[in-house]
């Protein structure tokens, strides 16, 4: 199955991004974050499993990762677009191994700028809508426009959990960029650029 990869630090807009992309090409979005706080939030077996890991903003084990994305996947998906994945080596090579890889976007954003992203950063306790105060405020503050539910701060989004996020970053997914180079399959685009103007250059990237 062909797929197209999105990924960057946290708050460079891969999320909107990715949803923007997958609806324009009639793709799934696979949101590897959302599928895990999904699982949490049911209070799965896997959930439980992942629970503390995510609140510590340290990245959950591979294979726990690669059984999550084999059920995700829809039989009948014409193309997948995936958020949040792959975020260590071992996760580039799975994707190479069982998927055709047709482009891989790295949104490249400043590590300050990223940290005064997500400290803007609200999202549904409800449906789970994401928000942000600077570019993408809710109607009423503190209140989902999608279904009305209270907005809050994510629990790995609190310093501490950011902090965290961003080492692993720096240290296990942003070498990807030299892998996906070196493949040929790699386009970085500038992340601070507005959510139009960004998406604009997703889509000549992909026709
Ligand atoms: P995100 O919403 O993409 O920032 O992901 C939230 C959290 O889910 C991360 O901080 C990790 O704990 C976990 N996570 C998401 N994607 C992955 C992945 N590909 N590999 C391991 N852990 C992940």
């Amino acid at each position: 199955m062909q797929c197209i990869v999105i990924f960057g630090i946290q708050g460079s807009g891969k999320g909107t991004q990715a949803k923007l992309l997958s609806e324009s090409l009639g793709y799934q979005h696979v949101n590897i974050g959302d599928l895990l706080r999904d699982q949490v939030s049911r209070g799965t077996e896997l959930g439980n499993e992942v629970k503390a890991v995510i609140a510590r903003g340290e990245l959950v084990e591979d294979e726990l990762i690669f059984r999550l994305i084999a059920n995700a996947i829809q039989a009948n998906a014409k193309g997948i677009v995936f958020d949040g994945f792959p975020r260590t080596e071992a996760q580039a090579e799975h994707l190479g191994r069982h998927f055709t890889v047709r482009k891989v976007f790295y949104l490249d954003l400043s590590e300050e700028e990223a940290i005064s992203r997500i400290g803007a950063r609200r999202v549904c306790q409800s449906c789970g809508e994401n928000f942000n105060l600077n570019s993408k405020k809710p109607a009423k503050e503190g209140v989902c426009d999608r279904c009305g539910g209270k907005l809050g701060i994510r629990q790995d989004d609190r310093p501490e959990a950011i902090r965290k996020r961003m080492i692993e970053f720096y240290a296990q997914t942003q070498g990807l960029t030299s892998w996906f180079e070196a493949h040929g399959l790699l386009a970085r685009i500038d992340a601070g650029k507005s959510v139009e103007a960004v998406f604009r250059i997703l889509m000549e990237g992909v026709s």
